[in-house]
């Protein structure tokens, strides 16, 4: 794309060579298990697997929303597969996950939108691995039967995520199909029915929004009660996909943080290479010790 501004230098992507990295790969590949890491074409995957740390993604690899900056595939998607719950298990078993962040495409063909598929793979991970800590990145269950949401936090995941992606200005271009207030009224009903639970949500930047409506976006995330927030860079994951209006220099992400950090959330994270999964393990280990 002729009109995309040049990447820059703090966008820097490690090559993934490590035995860590190997590790994980074949661990992943050997419990037959998609990961955002990969679909996504994340630049911190090196980083990430090196440590042993992937966000697994759950009820297969097409999504029956097409978002444009996303790079998975939409369409039909298959039958789920009663036997993932377990494979994720053991493989973060197998991992020695401490923290463990599970995702999945938007499953609008679905009657519950796979909250109960979320459900049993939460308690699939609490059975083999009850020291570790669950994070869900859960589809916003617009079209889900009521009492879908209910379901995933029955399970009792530590940390409820649901990504807001983007100001409410865009969501016709970036998130068309899902719905602002939906999303963020799916988060403060989270708290209300568990107040013990954190909630988690991010937005990317550089996709044309400005500093006023991304502190907009913070006031509307406290207002719903929302703990901890991520902020990142856009990038395209093909030409096809959302352009790049223009990188946010680390700077700015500093100033974003501040902000946060001010409007009162518990775990902040705004850089240029913040994806909603990355270091959450850390940043949650932090947060209990403290
Ligand atoms: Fe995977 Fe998240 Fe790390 Fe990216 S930041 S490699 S999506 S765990
Ligand atoms: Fe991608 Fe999620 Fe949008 Fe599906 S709902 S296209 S997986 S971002």
């Amino acid at each position: 794309d002729q009109d995309q501004p040049k990447k820059p230098a703090w966008i820097r992507v490690k090559a993934p060579v490590s035995q860590g990295y190997k590790n994980t790969r074949d661990i992943l590949r050997t419990n037959r298990l998609s990961t955002v890491c990969e679909e996504a074409g994340c630049p911190n995957v090196g980083e990430c697997w090196s440590q042993g740390h992937a966000t697994m993604m759950i009820m297969g690899e097409i999504c029956t929303r097409g978002c444009s900056f996303c790079n998975v595939a939409t369409g039909r998607p298959e039958a789920l597969d009663v036997f993932e719950p377990g494979r994720v298990a053991h493989a973060v078993a197998t991992l020695g996950l401490k923290h463990v962040v599970i995702t999945s495409v938007d499953r609008d063909d679905l009657n519950d939108g796979g909250a109960e598929h979320f459900a049993q793979t939460i308690r699939a991970i609490r059975h083999r691995s009850p020291g570790s800590t669950i994070e869900v990145l859960t589809p916003d269950f617009l079209k889900a039967r009521p009492g879908a949401l209910e379901i995933v936090v029955e399970a009792r995941p530590d940390v409820f995520n649901h990504n807001l992606e983007t100001v409410p200005g865009l969501y016709p271009t970036v998130r068309p199909g899902a719905r602002y207030f939906a999303s963020l009224r799916l988060l403060q009903r989270v708290k209300e029915l568990d107040p013990s639970m954190f909630t988690k949500s991010g937005i990317m930047v550089g996709l044309g929004e400005d500093r006023q409506g991304v502190l907009q976006v913070m006031d509307d995330m406290r207002a719903a009660d929302i703990d901890f927030i991520t902020i990142g860079q856009y990038l395209q994951p093909t030409p096809k996909h959302h352009r790049v209006d223009r990188f946010v220099t680390p700077e700015e992400f500093a100033g974003y943080e501040k902000a946060a950090w001010g409007k009162g959330f518990l775990m902040v994270s705004a850089t240029p290479l913040t994806r909603s999964s990355y270091h959450a393990g850390d940043d949650f280990a932090r947060l209990r010790a403290a």
